[in-house]
């Protein structure tokens, strides 16, 4: 298959055109234009035992297009995890749904059980948090890996253990021996990498990697991020990334959405957001970070987030806030609206970047980013149409962070 570009301006020899296919789920794309998955007015709430009902994700909405990489950062009980596994299905009973999903520009509501069974599988996949618990304990590795061959792609049973040696042994030197294993048998590094062989085994057009470092030690935590970036710029696997480290997102993430109390407060791509954070959440982040030079001052956010049970009418993030203004006392939350538009460089690729650098001393970055040839972005910033949204009624306006 011919390279192509894709939607972030990276090469990628997955067709841009796979959208107009019949795909592997045997659902064709409803549109050409169809972005891969459209998150439109999510609200999810969980019921408690007392029927108290926790608004934990509200009003959300993003897409994802393919080869791209969405973070979605914040504290934790932000409501990242739930819009994750909102997508795959995975919120217990006692969460109550609204809003719409789509994949190729089909509603996943409107699919019959099969269908969203096959894309769950083919389609999206998901790295879990804690690998080696989202493992069975009962079963080797390569039974694990080979069901899903088995399942999804209809091969027998030697040859789906052929395949998963096989998919195995691109992230794992003794890829036998570790398929042979149980997984209480193997390191927490080789079952990250196990649950990322299972995730992309079978090629999926979205991974959505769910604090895909957390526990990791820093080598295990390169080579995961190597992994997902292998897989967006080789295949154009598009990324769901839920993370809280900005380490991660600097050297990730084209688009970032901040969420806060469940809802997302603003959404730019990812340089926008390390050097011109507008709203004052998105700014106490950034200010909390360590510098790698030490020579920028940290500033711990105050406060706590607000109990989900009792929020109030008006701004959830008031009472930590200090660029309120009288305003924010009197209405009702803002929403999200546009606040600036901007043309930036294809891509929003950051050639500083280094993982565990880059995201506070991008924050402090004081010139344009140089490319690869040296020269500026600035200047050929033509290609993408940024719109940058905020949900705040006093956002920062002195937008570097010092
Ligand atoms: S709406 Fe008001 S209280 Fe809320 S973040 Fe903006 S300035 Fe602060």
């Amino acid at each position: 298959m011919p390279a192509t570009e894709n939607t972030t301006g990276r090469m990628t020899s997955r067709s841009t055109d796979r959208a107009t296919e019949h795909t592997t789920t045997g659902i064709p794309a409803k549109s050409s234009i169809a972005p891969l998955l459209a998150v439109e007015g999510l609200t999810a709430s969980y019921r408690t035992d007392n029927e108290v009902m926790i608004p934990a994700v509200r009003d959300v909405s993003f897409e994802l297009r393919e080869g791209e990489v969405l973070a979605l950062v914040g504290e934790s009980a932000a409501g990242k995890s739930t819009v994750a596994h909102a997508i795959l299905g995975l919120l217990p009973h006692s969460a109550e749904i609204e809003g719409d999903i789509y994949f190729r520009g089909w509603r996943m509501g409107d699919l019959s059980s099969e269908e969203l069974r096959r894309i769950r599988g083919d389609e999206i996949a998901m790295i879990f948090q804690d690998a080696a618990a989202s493992l069975t304990p009962t079963l080797t590795i390569v039974e694990q890996l080979a069901e899903l061959f088995r399942a999804h792609r209809d091969y027998s049973e030697s040859e789906a253990r052929q395949l998963a040696v096989e998919a195995l042994s691109r992230l794992l030197p003794d890829a036998q021996r570790v398929a042979d294993s149980y997984p209480f048998q193997i390191s927490g590094g080789m079952a990250q990498r196990v649950m990322i062989t299972l995730a992309t085994a079978l090629e999926p057009a979205i991974v959505i990697a769910d604090e895909p470092t957390a526990n990791l030690d820093a080598a295990m935590r390169h080579e995961t991020l190597a992994v997902l970036e292998q897989l967006r710029d080789e295949r154009g696997v598009a990324v769901l990334l839920i993370t809280h480290d900005f380490g991660v997102v600097a050297r990730l993430a084209d688009r970032v959405g901040v969420m806060y109390a469940g809802e997302v407060v603003e959404m730019a791509d990812v340089r926008t957001i390390f050097r011109h954070p507008r709203h004052p959440y998105t700014f106490g982040l950034l200010q909390s970070l360590p510098s790698i030079d030490g020579g920028r001052r940290l500033t711990p956010m105050r406060g706590s987030p607000p109990d989900l049970a009792a929020l109030p009418p008006h701004c959830p993030f008031l009472p930590r806030c200090n660029k309120a203004i009288s305003r924010c006392r009197i209405d009702e939350a803002p929403t999200l609206q546009p606040v600036e538009s901007f043309a930036v460089a294809g891509g929003s690729e950051i050639p500083e970047a280094t993982e565990g650098t880059a995201a506070a001393d991008l924050a402090t970055a004081g010139e344009p980013a140089k490319g690869a040839d040296g020269a500026s972005e600035a200047g050929r910033d033509a290609e993408i149409e940024v719109v940058h949204r905020v949900a705040c009624y006093n956002p920062i306006v002195v937008p570097r962070v010092e």
